[in-house]
């Protein structure tokens, strides 16, 4: 099986990010109900994939399952950046056909009429939807392993990565930690957990699982997106060599005695001080506490101690490994010296409160104007996660308040052009001669499938395979004789 087997390197690793949005339509009287928005979105979908789920020419995948929310999941990524970027193309392509839907809606429901569509991971009837994480895992890391070494990193670093939510109360870190509450499992159905256990490998299943994390908050900051990524891609590193050394890390002592009422914890503190159960040492009696910065401290040390150990293989760790190390650090600083503020140009939830705090001061700062209602905080909640008609992102980004790592131009390469190292570059290659030779086709992660006359599949397990062999050319050519490929 030639494609089948491929590591790609000691630390190689395949990152893939799923995002669902929440759609509305405001500026009319008429209630437009949002399955309805939803459809209207997928009319060029389903007229040039006939389906709702199809995967797109930069060999990502778009669907909408029954109900009302777009899913745009990213093609294979080697780097926590390409990842990003993939990402960011989908914010595009969804943003697009919200725009034309926008146009169509407005014939019946007049000329006000506005769709949102928002990158969170609550609506307003406060149902949620997610933000998955994907990491291909070396099999020898067991799902106990996760949930003892990997769910505290990702219960604690919320206090970089949270997207922030206004609530009644005030304010807290994160939209998703009231929604979860235990830490693997493989039901869906009553149990809420933060790492699904499904075991679709999408790779060489002796060698690989495909982590698929559910507990984090969408992210509108790229920098906060890389830094998710790039984080717990340490991690994992670290969890993956010490398992296949039989060696300890420091992480078990971090392991969290209830998950789901620690997640509630973090996300309710902006200080990073709350206490929250962890599992002593073995042969203790009782747990022990600790708070979210200190749990951050003992990952944070382990990293930077792997990237030393591991320096001399240069990149093959993590490219900027460097960079993400002193933002992580300067991260839990901030947070440990009380001055949240300092993140508002990366953390997406710093960010968000720091413009919440500047309209209580001038609502306050107007004699006889009261401050601010919960009403009109909630609306610039939602407006920060609205990739159409929000202007709250591109103001701070135009004024240099939040930092960015991609260019318009990059973001507009990755919305026609797929990874150039995964076999994503395969599917891409694929979808453009399907489409552009108008044979039926159909695809996943891992099958190409030509239909009708010509039918032929492919089959890439390897996600690290990107090479176009001869056997690759000679499928695609038998799609679409004497098809001479143009560039759109
Ligand atoms: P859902 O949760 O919506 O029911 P799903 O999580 O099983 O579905 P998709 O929505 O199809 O799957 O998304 C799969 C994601 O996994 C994509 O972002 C893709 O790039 C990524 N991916 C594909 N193969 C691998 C792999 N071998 N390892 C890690 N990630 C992968
Ligand atoms: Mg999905
Ligand atoms: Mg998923």
């Amino acid at each position: 099986d030639r494609l089948r087997g491929s590591r790609g390197g000691a630390f190689a690793r395949i990152f893939g990010i799923e995002t669902e949005y929440g759609v509305s339509l405001t500026g009319t009287e008429r209630l437009c109900p949002a399955p309805d928005i939803a459809r209207t979105m997928f009319q060029p979908v389903i007229s040039r994939a006939r389906s709702t789920n199809t995967y797109l020419q930069n060999g990502a995948r778009l669907y909408l399952d029954v109900g009302s929310h777009p899913e745009y999941a990213t093609a294979e990524a080697r780097t926590p950046l390409d990842a990003v970027k993939q990402d960011l193309a989908g914010e595009r392509i969804v943003a697009r056909l919200a725009l034309r839907a926008q146009k169509q809606l407005q014939r019946e429901y007049g000329a006000e009429a506005r769709v949102h569509v928002f990158k969170n991971n609550v609506d307003a009837s406060g149902q949620s939807f997610g933000c998955h994480e994907n990491y291909l895992l070396r099999r020898h890391v067991s799902l106990d392993d996760v949930r003892r070494l990997l769910v505290p990193f990702l219960v604690t670093r919320q206090l970089f990565s949270g997207a922030g939510k206004v609530t009644r109360d005030g304010f807290e870190l994160s939209q998703r930690a009231d929604y979860l509450d235990e830490a693997v499992s493989s039901a869906t159905t009553r149990s809420r957990p933060m790492v699904n256990t499904r075991d679709e490998p999408h790779a060489d299943p002796e060698l690989f699982r495909r982590l698929h994390v559910i507990v984090g908050d969408s992210n509108r900051s790229q920098v906060a997106t890389w830094m998710k990524l790039a984080t717990t891609h340490l991690v994992l590193c670290i969890i993956e060599e010490a398992i296949e050394k039989g060696s300890a890390t420091p992480f078990e002592r971090c392991a969290l005695v209830s998950p789901g009422k620690a997640i509630r914890a973090v996300s309710r503190d902006l200080t990073g001080r709350a206490m929250i159960d962890v599992v002593a040492d073995s042969g203790e009696q009782h747990s022990a506490q600790s708070s979210a910065l200190s749990i951050q401290h003992v990952y944070l040390e382990a990293a930077q101690d792997f990237v030393s150990r591991h320096s001399g293989l240069g990149s093959s760790v993590l490219d900027d490994a460097g960079q993400v190390l002193e933002l992580w650090g300067r991260a839990l600083q901030a947070i440990e010296a009380g001055n949240w503020q300092a993140l508002s140009d990366w953390v997406d939830w710093a960010a968000k409160l720091r413009i919440i705090n500047a309209l209580n001061r001038r609502g306050r700062a107007h004699m006889g104007k009261s401050s601010p209602s919960w009403a009109q905080m909630k609306m610039l909640d939602f407006e920060y996660h609205d990739i159409v008609n929000g202007h709250v992102i591109e103001s701070l980004e135009r004024h240099r308040q939040l930092k960015t790592l991609i260019s318009k131009e990059m973001i507009s390469d990755s919305a026609s052009n797929p990874p150039a190292d995964t076999r994503a570059r395969l599917r891409g290659l694929f979808v453009r001669r399907a489409l552009a030779s108008d044979i039926p086709w159909s695809c996943d992660w891992t099958h190409l499938v030509a239909m009708g006359d010509h039918h032929a599949e492919f089959e890439i397990m390897d996600p690290f395979m990107s090479d176009v062999t001869p056997d690759f050319e000679e499928f695609i050519d038998s799609m679409a004789p004497g098809y001479i490929e143009r560039d759109s």
